[in-house]
């Protein structure tokens, strides 16, 4: 099984082409084979099917703050991003991003050379692996990892060097990514706070990844979207350290800070030359969207500080939540640092297989969650590993905490 790839139960779309000349051919091409639907496409299927409660795919139930969504209202009513907004972002997001990266991380970004808008961070990703891999340039990226990195490296031509995060903490193994940086490797692929693990990058942790791709002069793209889930530790954007300015694109998005992921509004910060090269690739995925969304997040992203600060509380208190409940179900529980998602292992409950287990749960107790098997190259390394998300509404983790204490019962 690869991530992002033969989901269970999922189709790969991979029939032979039509007319049969060339019978054996399968339709769908070689980078794209083995990344049928996606995990989260797959499990919310199966949740509306059976009428489980999701904790698989990462949306919250409860959208976010009234005012952002009242700007988005403003801006469609008034015109504005009615019609193409300009390729980089429209201007008033641009600066807001800029501001946000001095208020939170005393970091300076020209917001006319150094900022770029996206749809979403996947685009992001997928725009920055197309614009900076050439065919066989090896990424090194941390599994288990969030499934568009794989399919974004392989659209890239590029060849993915996995090194797994290990129960229980998942800190990066530094001798391991020292061993597994060769000529061939172009860069690294990093995502603090960690999706699905929900683990942290120390200071020092940062500090000496930094040091090692500035020595082996290597591209860092880091997927930050979770930046103001830190429960324990900080955020710590790599872009800051020694270095790292001119090697480093910095992505995050709207979606998970906010509460909209349906509005696919993300972004990129970096140096002009790497900013310059992923709107490159951009311009022709794209080419612009979400136009009424980009002023609503400019208006978002200027939320005083008890907005930030209330969400992660909020979020903390859920995560402690549902980690009592899962732990009183029977799971082994590895509570996360960051991110709104905690996996568990379900070796405690006698099972050795996450992706069997999850494809049985909503039958078993009405509740739908996600195996970490999928994001993992090494399917041994996240077997019995299962991820469930904790950006519910608190009735609703009660209730999922109270059916899923059944399954101890048998
Ligand atoms: N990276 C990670 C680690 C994620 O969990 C997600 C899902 N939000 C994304 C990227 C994609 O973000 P977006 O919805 O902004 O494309
Ligand atoms: N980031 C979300 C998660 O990890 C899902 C996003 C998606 O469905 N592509 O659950």
């Amino acid at each position: 099984m690869t991530p992002g790839g033969s989901t269970p139960g999922g189709s790969t779309p991979g029939g032979s082409t039509p007319g049969g000349n060339e019978g054996s051919r399968p339709l769908l091409n070689r980078r794209l084979a083995g990344h049928g639907s996606t995990i989260f496409a797959e499990m919310s299927a199966l949740a509306v099917r059976t009428g489980a409660i999701n904790l698989g795919q990462g949306f919250p139930d409860t959208d976010g703050p009234e005012e952002v969504r009242e700007a988005a209202v403003r801006a469609l009513r008034d015109g504005r991003g009615n019609q193409y907004p300009p390729g980089p972002g429209v201007p008033e997001l641009r600066e807001a991003i800029s501001e946000h990266q001095r208020r939170f991380y005393g970091l300076s970004f020209d917001p006319d050379t150094e900022v770029l808008v996206t749809a979403g961070a996947t685009e992001a990703i997928a725009a920055a692996m197309l614009a900076l891999l050439e065919p066989g340039d090896e990424v090194i990226a941390f599994e288990p990892f969030y499934d568009s990195y794989a399919a974004g490296i392989a659209m890239a031509g590029a060849v993915r060097v996995p090194l797994t995060l290990r129960a229980p903490d998942f800190r990066p193994d530094l001798d391991a990514l020292r061993d597994a940086v060769t000529p061939r490797t172009r860069l690294l692929l990093l995502n603090s706070p960690h999706n699905p693990t929900g683990s942290v990058l120390t200071r020092e942790e940062a500090e000496a990844i930094a040091r090692l791709a500035v020595e082996r002069d290597l591209l860092v793209v880091t997927d930050e979207v979770y930046e103001h889930l830190v429960f324990e530790g900080e955020h710590l954007p790599l872009i800051s350290l020694p270095g790292m300015r001119e090697r480093t694109v910095s992505i995050s998005s709207a979606g998970k800070t906010f509460s909209f992921t349906g509005w696919k509004v993300g972004w990129v910060t970096g140096s002009p030359a790497l900013v310059a090269a992923v709107r490159t690739a951009k311009q022709y995925l794209t080419f612009v969207s979400a136009g009424p969304f980009q002023y609503a997040v400019a208006e978002a992203l200027r939320l005083p500080e008890a907005y930030f600060h209330g969400f992660r509380e909020e979020l903390r208190g859920k995560r402690d939540l549902l980690a009592e409940g899962l732990t009183a179900a029977g799971f082994e529980v590895y509570r996360p640092q960051g991110t709104y998602f905690i996996t568990t292992d379900v070796a405690a409950l006698g099972e050795e297989d996450g992706v069997a287990f999850c494809l049985a749960l909503p039958e078993r107790c009405g509740v739908v969650a996600v195996p970490n098997a999928v994001f993992h190259d090494d399917p041994r390394a996240g077997r019995a590993q299962v991820r469930f998300a904790f950006c519910k509404r608190r009735e609703v983790l009660e209730t999922a905490a109270e059916r899923l204490r059944g399954l101890a019962k048998g």
